[in-house]
């Protein structure tokens, strides 16, 4: 994996340094700008992970930095750096579109821990939405399944009944709680339909493929899990 790299725009060059390197020490790649201008230039130039940009720059002001960035479609997560109880930078900070913000003097591991949060939260979309198991993927965002390289085609009952064996990965499910999960509580037919649906299921899903992934429980239920 290539280390998240991150932008920090910041005048005050003792503070600029001790960033950089408390960032570099946490295993990020860093560049640094001294002012507002060289700041938005480094911005276009680069493709970063994360920005720090302070609010009171020389040249040009960090918010329109900021303003600047936005203008645009970026989308690259920013943290702004405000002077103390400068609440009017914070809400501007906010309003333009900045992620988040830190109040200067900050204690550094609260700045670490904010950058961590900013750049776990830049996951993408769809992949936060994945489950997988083994070879098996099933993304609850678009509703796409996948045996390997294999694309399947599910019904809404048979997805719904992968999704919960999959989100309870390793854990045996009886028929009433899979009716529970799948069918509702208000549901009140044959608990039957559990073993017709898991039967479909199995066919779409482990049938040709190996290892087989939903077993059954004599006596009990059944269990999605990787048997290796
Ligand atoms: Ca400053």
């Amino acid at each position: 994996m290539t280390k998240p790299n991150i932008l920090v725009i910041e005048d005050e060059e003792k503070i600029a340094r001790v960033l950089e390197l408390e960032l570099r020490f946490e295993g990020y790649e860093v560049e640094k700008a001294l002012d507002g201008l060289e700041g938005l230039e480094k911005v276009r130039e680069g493709s970063w992970d994360l920005i720090l940009l302070d609010v009171m720059l020389p040249e040009m002001s960090g918010v329109d930095v900021l303003r600047r960035i936005r203008s645009g479609d970026d989308a690259t997560k920013v943290i702004m750096l405000t002077a103390k109880d400068a609440l009017d930078d914070k809400v501007s900070a906010l309003d333009l579109g900045a992620n988040d913000y830190i109040t200067k003097p900050f204690q550094m591991e609260e700045l670490l821990a904010r950058v961590r949060a900013a750049l776990r939260s830049q996951k993408p979309k769809e992949e936060e939405d994945v489950l997988q198991v083994a070879d098996l993927k099933v993304n609850e965002a678009t509703h796409e399944v996948h045996r390997g390289t294999a694309s399947i085609t599910l019904t809404a009952t048979e997805f719904s009944l992968l999704v919960s064996f999959m989100k309870n990965e390793r854990h045996v499910l009886d028929r009433q709680q899979l009716l529970d999960l799948v069918w509702g509580y208000d549901y009140y037919g044959d608990s039957n339909i559990v073993d017709v649906y898991v039967r479909y299921l199995r066919n779409k899903i482990d049938k040709g493929y190996d290892p087989q992934l939903i077993h059954t429980v004599r006596g009990v239920g059944y269990v999605l899990k990787d048997p290796r």
